[in-house]
């Protein structure tokens, strides 16, 4: 079984929140085994905490958002997967803002900061989870389920119905070599659609080319081009492993999603903990 481990140095990064617009940081700092991965609010009195545990999720509208009373924080999902994939445990991430940084809309800004940082392995065992029977959860046209397996794997199925989208299919084995490689580039994508009402409403400030691909009925707008042909299924899978660290636990479950998003992600990681009985 592999240990437990920690960043060797606090490492930071800035950059702007999609909602107000305003820089925001971030910083990594190394926390003691068994304390899971948690968010502290720097900006708040008394720099409250918010465990990045299922009981914590509030929202899981376009991102998912985890709260602790009025402390909360936005769109934690990328750093969550970044954090796990690349085999730490126990890690506080302290925010000066209710909402992460958006980098370029992908995890690789946070994997090369967490690189940076070094890893410390530690005195206790990784926890995980796994399952002995089948579990499934659906909803909205989406299915999500988890097959009992010695590992953690992921194959999603993107469908959308969109003139400028095609359906998308990927399997991966998940470990770091893999997220590194073929998931943590892979950006936000948002249909042109969905944003309009938000930007005319002056809801989203921060929202650019520069931290999403966009879509239009007729083109994909990006600033350089995909990262890969199927970066959109690419970049589902890898918000379905950050969903899924909410479990405070490594899965080991062959996990096959139909369209599934935050919302039905979370679903299946309550599920998870329930099988396993986990509080
Ligand atoms: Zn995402």
């Amino acid at each position: 079984m592999a240990c437990q481990a920690t960043i060797a140095t606090p490492q930071a990064l800035a950059g702007i929140g999609l909602h107000t617009g305003r820089i925001t940081t971030l910083r990594f700092v190394p926390a003691a085994v068994n304390t899971g991965v948690r968010f502290r609010r720097v900006d708040l009195p008394d720099k409250p905490e918010i465990p990045a545990r299922i009981a914590s999720v509030v929202d899981t509208q376009r991102s998912t958002t985890l709260g602790n009373g009025p402390a909360m924080i936005q769109t934690v999902e990328h750093i969550l997967a970044s954090i796990q994939c690349l085999g730490l445990d126990n890690v506080i991430v302290e925010v000066n803002a209710p909402e992460t940084p958006l980098t370029d809309g992908s995890a690789r800004p946070f994997v090369k900061i967490l690189q940076a940082a070094g890893r410390v392995e530690q005195d206790a065992d990784q926890p995980l989870l796994s399952i002995t029977a089948p579990l499934a959860v659906e909803g909205n046209g989406m299915a999500l389920c988890a097959l009992p397996a010695d590992d953690f794997r992921i194959s999603y199925t993107l469908s959308y119905h969109h003139p400028a989208i095609k359906p998308q299919f990927r399997e991966f084995p998940i470990n770091d070599a893999t997220f590194v490689a073929e998931l943590a580039p892979a950006r936000t994508f948002a249909l042109y659609s969905e944003l309009e009402q938000l930007l005319k409403a002056g809801l989203i400030k921060g929202g650019s080319l520069d931290n999403a691909v966009v879509i239009t009925d007729q083109a994909i707008l990006t600033k350089d081009g995909l990262r890969y042909p199927d970066e959109f299924v690419r970049h589902k899978i890898m918000d379905l492993i950050g969903d899924l660290t909410l479990t405070g636990r490594r899965v080991h479950a062959h996990v096959i999603s139909i369209r599934s998003g935050h919302t039905l992600n979370v679903a299946l990681a309550r599920a998870l903990c329930a099988a396993a009985g986990i509080a």
